[in-house]
């Protein structure tokens, strides 16, 4: 892990990516996100922790995951792509790579118990695997809706011994399941941990979330130099729910602008209509679970529900770092429909013989807007596998 103290993309003192960030909580949150911010990068950064940490990453996650040349698909597209295939990771996604890192630091913060929010089970999953891993005691909220309609991983959480708590308030689906991990939180500071699944919520989650994905970014350096002999490419593309997987892939890029950052976000139906999860199309600046950035909102404030055919990229917001990239200009944005998703990830399943997780498919479904040339070499961001969406994609055949 190298850090970004100094970039202009990196999180300042005050916790913010230019205007955006921060830690906007409820005072009986303070003590908790305190303590956090006080410790995290000390700890992150100790020897003992990098070493579990690495070591874990590479024996239990299966790291580094390959960086592949997709020789079909880079003719089809008349350019040079590579995956970075974190569909290959243990759990089949990325989101284990940060679950790792908080786990480690919640024990390091004698922490014996740990708290989550799922939506569509991903990150419920991730988190529950690697608590079962060090034997600690894991309750996860999730909307009750989201309980019936994703079943498999309610199943998996059960099975790795988490506790699944349904939240029933609201419209039961993620943004009730977080804040009602946020309120068991408060109830329980001292001995409770709260991992967060993505580069969300009040700081320093954003930045702590990001600094343990940038590994994905760190082996694509060394592997694309070994490659091509060049460590930076021209392009790197991901797909943005919270913006994990994201983060991690442009962060050692980010003050390169040599480097050309490309975010694919949910378009659902379109832009034009109200089943959109486009939030730097269609959110303006506001509060959502503890930190300032762009969300989805009717004109006094209310979140939209938001639509997306990827459940992992159905969130009315994004994480403050990502809305300063957009801000910035420093990250071209696109709004990928469910449709142009759907046959993204078909075409790779053919061409190359990987099904991708449709939030995968939106940052695959990019490419064809970026007119790289046949010189130029584009890394995507295969954020995840898509044997959970194999009910979906048969919808579509
Ligand atoms: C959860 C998830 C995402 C979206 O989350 P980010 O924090 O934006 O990365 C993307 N891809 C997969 C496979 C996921 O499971």
């Amino acid at each position: 892990m190298i850090n970004i103290e100094n970039s202009a993309f990196g999180v300042d003192e005050r916790g913010y990516y230019g205007n955006f960030g921060g830690a906007w909580i409820p005072e009986m949150l303070y003590p908790n996100v305190e303590e956090l911010r006080l410790n995290y990068k000390e700890i992150i950064y100790k020897k003992d922790f990098q070493d579990e940490f690495n070591q874990l990453l590479e024996d239990y996650v299966g790291r580094p995951t390959p960086l592949y040349f997709a020789a079909r698909l880079s003719e089809r597209l008349q350019t040079n792509v590579y995956l970075k295939r974190e569909d290959l990771c243990h759990t089949g996604a990325h989101k284990v790579n940060n679950t790792i890192g908080q786990i480690l630091l919640a024990k390091r913060l004698g922490k014996n118990k740990i708290v989550a929010e799922t939506g569509a089970g991903q990150h419920g999953v991730a988190t529950a695997t690697v608590c079962a891993l060090m034997g600690i005691e894991c309750i996860v909220y999730m909307g009750e809706v989201d309980i019936e309609r994703q079943a498999p991983n309610v199943a998996r959480m059960k099975m790795l011994g988490a506790e699944v708590v349904p939240a029933k308030s609201g419209s039961r689906t993620l943004k009730d399941a977080t804040n009602e991990a946020m309120r068991h939180w408060i109830n329980n500071p001292t001995d409770t941990h709260y991992i967060i699944g993505s580069v969300v919520g009040p700081h320093p989650y954003p930045d702590m979330v990001a600094r343990f994905q940038s590994v994905i970014s760190e082996e694509i350096k060394a592997q694309l130099l070994q490659k091509t002999g060049r460590e930076n490419p021209d392009y790197v593309v991901a797909c943005v729910g919270g913006g994990s997987n994201a983060a991690g892939t442009y962060f050692h890029f980010l003050d390169n602008e040599d480097v050309k950052i490309v975010a694919a976000e949910a378009a659902g139906f379109g832009v034009d209509t109200d089943k959109s999860a486009a939030t730097t199309f269609l959110g303006k600046p506001g509060v959502l679970h503890g930190s300032k950035s762009l969300m989805m909102q009717t004109a006094d404030g209310q979140v939209i529900e938001p639509h997306s055919i990827s459940a992992g990229l159905d969130y009315p917001g994004i994480g403050p770092m990502h809305a300063h990239l957009w801000e910035s200009s420093r990250a071209q944005f696109y709004a990928v429909t469910d449709d142009e998703a759907m046959r993204a990830g078909m075409e790779l399943a053919k061409l190359e013989g990987i099904i991708p997780a449709i939030e995968s498919s939106h940052a695959l479904a990019a490419l064809d807007n970026l007119k790289a040339g046949k010189d130029e070499t584009v890394v995507v961001s295969l954020s995840g596998r898509g044997d959970k969406d194999l009910a979906t994609y048969m919808k579509y055949l």
